[in-house]
């Protein structure tokens, strides 16, 4: 089971996948903490060299409302995975 991450402040919309277009179903609210996640775990997202066409508002809007203002990104903690070496709010 994930520990949904409890940030709700310097949040913003992240493609899920990147070439997965742009709509809503292809968006996640994410911080800028768990965003540098993400990273990690897909190194070849950030070094992408051309990046999504950035969403509309509308979708923007739409996502935000759909996450409640907080962060989607859940935490996956199991034996043998380290916690992220940044502290998040429990
Ligand atoms: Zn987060």
């Amino acid at each position: 089971m994930g520990t949904r991450c409890k940030v709700t402040s310097n949040l913003d919309v992240y493609h899920k996948h990147p070439d997965g277009g742009n709509g809503i179903d292809n968006a996640e609210v994410l911080c800028q903490e768990c965003h540098k996640l993400t990273f990690e775990r897909q190194p070849s997202y950030g070094v992408r060299r051309k990046n999504p066409d950035p969403f509309d508002q509308e979708t923007k809007d739409e996502a935000l409302k759909n996450a409640g203002n907080q962060c989607e990104f859940e935490y996956q903690i199991k034996m043998n995975v380290t916690i992220p070496p940044f502290s998040f709010p429990v």
